[in-house]
């Protein structure tokens, strides 16, 4: 068993609105549908996440530490007279994609 496994045998979360216990996200999204009234439902808190969810977990973290580092050395054009404001203007032109170039490594 990996870190990235769900722990067996443990609900994959609860319900903060009640005392439901669900075992699997199906479980909590149909408890949702029971409970919506006017726009609300209860809330849930996910203390066992699946094994997917916890590979995303992981990779989001990863992304936000190479966001860090991209606004690091982002940072590092203003020494080459490159503005602020041009930076951020630029920014919204960047293409780059973690899933594409994921895909395009793993060929
Ligand atoms: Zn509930």
């Amino acid at each position: 068993m990996s870190r990235y496994d769900q722990i067996p045998d443990k609900p994959y979360a609860a319900c903060e609105g009640c005392d439901t216990n669900f075992p699997a996200p199906a479980d909590m999204k149909a408890h949702f549908k029971e409970t919506m009234t006017g726009g609300k439902s209860h809330r849930a808190r996910i203390t066992n996440p699946t094994r997917a969810e916890r590979i995303v977990n992981e990779l989001d973290n990863l992304a936000e530490d190479a966001l860090y580092e991209f606004v690091n050395k982002a940072q590092d054009l203003i020494e080459e007279g490159v503005t602020e404001e041009e930076i951020t203007e630029a920014m919204r032109s960047v293409t780059a994609d973690f899933a594409d170039f994921w895909e395009q490594e793993i060929k």
